[in-house]
């Protein structure tokens, strides 16, 4: 490498990293936090100045030396107060990128002088010129400053010649951004930016931190909780933890001992989130950043079918639900598959090798190229279907990928589920390829375990081999198989390698209408006598239908036996 090494910088309100091209591919620098750095600045006990992960420890004990979120300060000339001593948003921005800069130093053995810093595209000119101050002071010569969403189209098109429109949605923990530029031949232009200064995960933290609030208030009957610092500290960071849980699993567990100081009775917390409530709480938020969206692309003149790319940069746009209001909103899948805390420093470090002459590679994702998922009883054109594609692993994640989600039977007294797994983007699992299946038999009869269900897991690694797993919520029953090659498309008879804990070996029948006639029969004796005939011809029609492995016929028929059947129920 050369001495002239240009090293890209994302300088972030909540986390700040630093990436450079090495053997000419993009690379962040990892070292402590997974290669995130904190964008906090604080003073420790003896008075010298600490970054990252020390301030943001110490952020809560001691607010009056630690100083947060500077990036929202960068333009001004407010003075933030560290200790006894007064610094400009510049200096303490400075300090944060001097910290970035030695580590790189450190991992590479070699100096750093230069730099591209990215910004948002909507800051002014002063803040600009107050983050390329911030360069300056940390003893770098800044030789551009990068709108973020170009950076971050960078990562993903750098090698592409095509011309295109991308969206860049941007969702990180305290800002919302989203930008529609337009790129040709790794030239990038804004065309238009919105957002919201004030939405991100920290609101999503607090929303869960109240709904901690209320159930201890209810626990306690007491709410001094409420104005305890500590205990306010110790929710935020245990509902942080639980929301990136919700990113993968159903449910997440929020356990805190020994919650108030001693002197006190302990108070012990165990509160169990489910994803659907999280998602409930952040809707009307994440609708808002929608309309932000629809702006985006009028200001830019822009229809949403005429982009190519949806892009998701930010830690928050891990959120599953993200993706799904997306993709509702565009009628296009995301990309997140470049890590979204990132993508920006890596297109910064794109930038800077392709300003320095060096043919650089693109970024080097594993990713799954179909969208993997379950069969399950739900809506398909406006009927309800035992045909109906629920995906589990969405096209275009990162691999390894493991997710998870939660499903129920049909009715309390179902003593078996099949698992059937699917391979596709159709909401018909018809129309995509079913790579296996394995039936979970002995299932628990009482009403909790109906209610809290079963917990379909899916791990997807490197090689293509899927694992799943099946686990009752209740009993913790689980059962287990494998595909070996799930990412090659397969006959539909594939033969599953299966690890049963309990139960019989495999079945392959379809057995949603044999459970929908066991339903139908346990209720026959409520059915009004004017509708007896009918359900008596639906179920022989059933029957038969499932008897010919006729899908088709078999769904069509128990849609409306269903459908009586709602009514009866
Ligand atoms: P950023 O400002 O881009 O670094 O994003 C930080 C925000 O992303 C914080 O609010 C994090 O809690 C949030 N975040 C990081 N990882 C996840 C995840 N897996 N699921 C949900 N939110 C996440």
């Amino acid at each position: 490498m050369t001495s002239d090494l240009v090293v890209g910088i994302d300088l972030g309100t909540t986390n700040s990293s630093i990436a450079v091209i090495r053997r000419g591919l993009p690379e962040v620098l990892e070292g402590g936090d997974d290669g995130l750095v904190p964008s906090c600045v604080g003073l420790d006990s003896e008075g010298r100045i600490v970054v990252g992960s020390p301030a943001r420890n110490q952020a809560v004990l001691f607010p009056d030396r630690t100083v947060l979120s500077i990036k929202r300060k960068m333009g001004s000339d407010e003075i933030v107060r560290l200790g006894e001593t007064d610094y400009t948003p510049e200096r303490i921005s400075s300090y944060i990128l001097g910290e970035l800069v030695s580590r790189a130093r450190a991992t590479l053995r070699r100096d750093i002088s230069r730099a591209i810093i990215t910004v948002p595209a909507y800051f002014n000119d002063a803040q600009r010129k107050a983050t390329r101050k911030a360069g300056e002071l940390a003893g770098l010569k800044v030789e551009r400053i990068l709108n973020e969403p170009t950076a971050a189209s960078l990562a993903y098109e750098s090698d592409s010649s095509e011309a295109s429109k991308i969206l860049v949605y941007d969702l990180g923990g305290g800002t919302f951004d989203v930008s529609v530029v337009s790129i040709e031949q790794g030239v990038v232009e804004v065309l238009a930016t919105a957002g919201n200064n004030h939405l991100g995960g920290d609101d999503f933290d607090a929303l869960i931190v109240e709904r901690l609030n209320l159930y201890l208030d209810e626990e306690t009957k007491d709410d001094s909780h409420r104005s305890d610092r500590t205990v306010q500290a110790r929710l935020r960071h245990a509902a942080e933890a639980a929301k990136k849980k919700l990113s993968t699993a159903p449910f997440a567990v929020i356990e805190e001992d020994n919650l108030k100081g001693s002197g006190r009775a302990p108070l012990n917390l165990s509160y169990e989130l489910r994803r659907s409530d999280f998602e409930d709480d952040i809707q009307e938020l994440l609708q808002g950043s929608l309309d932000e969206v629809t702006r985006s692309l009028n200001d830019a003149q822009v229809r949403a079918g005429d982009l190519g790319r949806v892009l998701l940069v930010g830690g928050s746009t891990r959120i599953p639900l993200v993706s799904r209001l997306l993709q509702e909103r565009l009628g296009m899948a995301p990309h997140g598959e470049v890590d979204p805390d990132r993508c920006v420093a890596l297109g910064a470090a794109i930038q800077a090798g392709m300003e320095a002459g060096e043919d650089v590679g693109s970024v080097l994702v594993d990713i799954t190229p179909y969208t993997f998922g379950i069969r399950t009883r739900g809506d398909l054109d406006g009927l309800l279907s035992f045909h109906h594609y629920t995906p589990i692993i969405p096209r275009n994640s990162k691999l390894p990928v493991t997710k998870s989600d939660v499903f129920f039977s049909i009715t309390p007294d179902q003593e078996s589920a099949q698992v059937e797994v699917f391979q596709g983007e159709d909401p018909d699992t018809r129309n995509n390829t079913r790579i296996g299946g394995f039936r979970f038999d002995g299932l628990n009869k009482n009403e909790n375990a109906y209610e809290d269900g079963i917990v379909v897991s899916y791990s997807l690694n490197v090689d293509g081999i899927l694992d799943i797993s099946a686990r009752e919520r209740v009993t913790g029953k689980q059962i287990s198989g494998r595909i070996e090659d799930a990412l090659a498309a397969r006959p539909d008879d594939n033969v599953l390698e299966l690890d049963l804990e309990d139960g019989p070996d495999q079945a392959t029948a379809d057995v949603a209408g044999e459970l929908l006639l066991e339903r139908v029969k346990a209720v026959l004796e409520k059915a009004p006598a004017e509708d007896l005939a009918e359900i008596k011809r639906l179920m022989k029609a059933l029957e038969s239908a499932v008897q010919r492995g006729d899908d088709e016929k078999a769904d069509q028929v128990a849609g409306e036996l269903s459908e009586i059947l709602f009514f009866i129920e």
